[in-house]
């Protein structure tokens, strides 16, 4: 019998005991814990995905989806809002860089939740997750839950990230990487005894201390296979570089990010007026930029 085997016919053991219709419960999904925030103390949920099915993350391959999201609001909204610091923390990335899309698997793992069709995890959820790969951080920070609880989600394959790296939990560091921007990010992170993670513009950038992510060397080897971003717990323990992936505004948004341009006076979490008024500006500066004859993102 194979894990996913086994957890689904104790799944329907359960729905069966419970008199619960099978047709009303996300049997693919669980509540893994719901609490306050460390970010900023509001309400939030941690629901995992990949109990029935496996995930068509093609970075990730088959890895249990973990992610974090405020209580009763959308992640669209949240963001809008601003209110998804409960999840997010100060992620520099929130907003328009972040490459987690709200509106699709996300959004409908949370309105699963919100319609009352996700159930809680039992013994045999969390003994399934010791036993297969899982992914911290689908959508949302996991520095937002205590580290004693969500530690116990694992078994030996595992991967994660955290923006939070310079005033979380620093336990988080045997289960995270740190995620940083730049340079300066990394030496702090590396003095604080992190593994990091780096998001860089070009290849060149790449330290000799840093190993370029295996996935974008080869995109035949996916993170289930890899789980090099595991924090210090791992015998390999390895800096990671990334090359910023995505739409070309997302790239130049990254771009200016990292160069404290824009950002810095715009701020990270802005309101919906102010993200508008944000990102008129933005395009406008990345079409003349584009115009111009700069952009080669190719
Ligand atoms: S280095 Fe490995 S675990 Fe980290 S993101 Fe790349 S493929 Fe995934």
């Amino acid at each position: 019998m194979t894990r996913r085997t086994k957890v689904r016919a104790a799944m329907q053991d359960r729905l069966r005991r419970h008199d619960i219709d099978p047709t009303r419960v996300n049997i693919n999904t669980r509540i893994l814990w719901e609490g306050q925030s460390l970010f900023d103390g509001e309400d939030l949920v941690v629901l995992a995905s990949g109990f029935q099915l496996p995930s068509q993350n093609e970075k990730t391959g088959d890895m249990v989806q973990v992610s974090y999201f405020v209580r009763h609001t959308p992640p669209l909204e949240a963001l809008r809002s601003g209110k998804d610091s409960t999840v997010c923390g100060d992620c520099p990335l929130r907003g328009d860089i972040c490459y987690v899309q709200l509106e699709q698997g996300v959004g409908n793992t949370w309105q699963s939740w919100n319609d009352g069709k996700v159930l809680d995890a039992v013994e045999a959820d969390y003994e399934y997750l010791k036993s297969v790969e899982v992914r911290y951080g689908a959508y949302g920070d996991p520095a937002s839950v205590p580290f004693d609880i969500s530690s116990e989600w694992h078994g030996s394959v595992w991967t994660g990230y955290t923006h939070a790296w310079r005033y979380c939990d620093q336990r988080y560091s045997t289960l995270l990487h740190a995620s940083v921007e730049d340079k300066d990010g990394y030496v702090l992170a590396k003095t604080m005894g992190w593994e990091s993670y780096r998001i860089i513009e070009d290849e060149d950038e790449r330290m000799d201390t840093e190993v370029m992510c295996l996935n974008h060397t080869n995109p035949e080897i996916q993170c289930v296979e890899c789980g090099l971003c595991s924090g210090t717990s791992t015998r390999a323990r390895r800096d990671i570089a990334n090359k910023v992936h995505g739409t070309k505004y997302k790239i130049i948004r990254y771009a200016f990010l990292r160069g404290g341009l824009l950002f810095q006076v715009l701020g990270p979490a802005p309101s919906k007026t102010f993200k508008r008024l944000k990102d008129e500006t933005i395009a406008a500066v990345a079409s003349f930029v584009f115009d111009n004859g700069g952009g080669n993102t190719s």
